[in-house]
């Protein structure tokens, strides 16, 4: 008999295969799709020769991981490609804000906002250093209280509007601010948002935002190379619908939507819980475009030539008001859009000896919606770039349905494994003491559905993975 099976090898499914593996535990991992990496892969999605990331791009949480760091994954073909500026956020008539890898040089840049800016992000950003610089450290060791983190806990629990509003006098510094929080996908009047801003700003600032050298595809697959180092086997093209149908194993951990776990589990789960997970609330969806491109993306502000990542949706307001009208139910007329251009520092993307270009771009839609918005999400971007549409040589448009479709986890499009206030990213999937447990003591969940949540870290992954050893420890299986 197995020690463990993992359903689902995305990048939680496949840190959960490792961890125990690791342990000295037999770990088989069952795919549905036919290749792994759930929200990490990469594939030929315009045309040949262009390299696309089918889901997640931009890795602050997958360099700035302590699981990943301490996975030799470099060894198994992991290159991080850094761009010169993480961050742009161009604002109209031709100005953009910049968010440099130094704190210091973003402050400078923010002007009168620079000192406010250095207080809110200083101590995240210090800490986050401490905690990934060797030798290894536990968690506690680098949260202990201080002046600055009841500056940060205030920052981060705020909705970051109001953070906007009463800390920044500029637009720019405000804009900024924005574009960080909306990576949330809420309203940004809602409390937490500010701690959206804040961990994507810190990680900024202390580890960078890469993109994985030659796609996305190379991280999961030194995550399959760590986990088949230490003998774990993996089986892709099986879509897991019923645990009676999975080989003997002591414990099951599943990488799936919460919805989806009562469905496999079945009556093994009591009827309660069951229910619960099937009330999961849900986030927005994104609609999402991956283009290839002649030339790079004509930007009218410098920096943004510059950025691996791009905020397209103007002032702080606009931003906000983006977010209220999907939380409404509605279609933003002007949606916040996030821009990538990846082969702007990994030339490996494109056809050799060509000076063609690729860009990812997503904007927030409601959850399920089949609604086509290229032509706004395009608009958008042209606002900002002039031209942008004459350098489009091929796109793929994959809504929110075809999204789902493509990885079932992205229930209705949401590509956060639900609803990410601040209810839900505690209480994740449901109030539970142990989150990654549920009350059947073999069936473990280890989705980006139970905390930390969304992102690529693999941490929800680690965690289910070690309770899963406890109870195996345990003997109570
Ligand atoms: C468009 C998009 C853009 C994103 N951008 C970023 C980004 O830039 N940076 C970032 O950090 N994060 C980003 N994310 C989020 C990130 O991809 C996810 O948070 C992360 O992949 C979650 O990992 P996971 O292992 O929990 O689930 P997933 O990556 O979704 O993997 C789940 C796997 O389980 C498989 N599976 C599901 N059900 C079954 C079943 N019944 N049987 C067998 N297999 C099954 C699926 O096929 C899939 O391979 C993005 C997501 C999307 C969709």
């Amino acid at each position: 008999m197995l020690d463990a099976i993992v359903v689902g090898a995305g990048p939680n499914g496949l840190a959960a295969a490792i961890t125990l593996a690791r342990a000295g535990r037999s770990v088989h991992v069952i795919e549905a799709s036919d290749a792994i990496g759930g929200g990490v892969r990469s594939a030929e999605l315009t045309l040949p020769g262009f390299v696309h990331d089918v889901c997640s791009a931009i890795y602050p949480m997958g360099i700035g991981s302590p699981f990943f760091r301490g996975l030799p994954l470099a060894a198994h073909g992991l290159e991080w490609a850094h761009p010169e500026l993480p961050l742009a956020h161009p604002l109209d008539g031709g100005r953009a804000v910049a968010l440099h890898r130094s704190l210091d040089a973003t402050a400078e840049e923010l002007g009168p906002d620079g000192p406010t800016y250095a207080r809110i992000f200083g101590d995240l950003t210090e800490r986050w250093r401490a905690l990934i610089a060797p030798p290894p450290r536990r968690l506690a060791d680098v949260v202990g209280p201080s002046p600055g983190l009841w500056r940060t806990a205030a920052a981060g629990l705020s909705p970051a509007a109001r953070v906007a509003r009463r800390r920044f006098v500029t637009e720019e510094a405000r804009a900024l601010w924005a574009g960080l929080a909306a990576h949330g996908m809420q309203p940004l009047v809602r409390a937490g948002t500010g701690g959206f801003a804040l961990s994507l700003g810190a990680a900024a600032h202390a580890v960078g935002w890469p993109f994985v050298r030659g796609g996305a595809q190379r991280l999961a697959d030194a995550l399959a190379g760590v986990l088949r180092g230490h003998g774990g086997t993996i089986e892709t093209g099986h879509q897991v619908r019923s645990i009676e149908e999975l080989p003997a194993a002591r414990v099951v951990l599943l990488d799936v939507a919460p919805e989806a776990l009562a469905r496999i589990a079945g009556d093994l789960l009591p009827s309660r819980f069951s229910d619960q997970l099937a009330r999961f609330r849900r986030g927005p969806a994104a609609f999402k475009l991956d283009y290839a491109l002649s030339q790079p993306i004509p930007w009218q502000a410098e920096a943004c030539r510059r950025a691996g990542v791009v905020h397209v949706g103007g002032t702080c307001s606009e931003v906000g008001l983006a977010f209220g009208e999907v939380a409404r139910g509605l279609h933003p007329a002007r949606p916040f859009v996030l821009v990538a251009q990846p082969s702007l520092f990994d030339r490996g993307r494109v056809p050799p000896g060509s000076s063609q270009h690729t860009a990812w771009a997503y904007c927030q839609v409601p959850e399920g919606s089949g609604r086509d918005m290229t032509d706004l999400l395009e608009a958008q971007i042209e606002r900002f770039a002039p031209g942008f549409r004459d350098v489009v040589l091929a796109r793929h448009t994959p809504d929110p349905r075809a999204l789902e479709a493509h990885n079932a986890n992205l229930v209705g499009g949401d590509i956060w494994g639900g609803a990410c206030d601040l209810r839900h990213l505690i209480f994740r999937p449901t109030p539970r003491l142990r989150p990654w447990t549920t009350p059947h003591p073999r069936i473990f969940l280890c989705s980006a559905s139970t905390p930390p949540g969304p992102g690529v870290h693999g941490l929800c992954g680690f965690m289910a993975a070690r309770a899963a050893l406890r109870a195996l420890r345990r003997r109570k299986i």
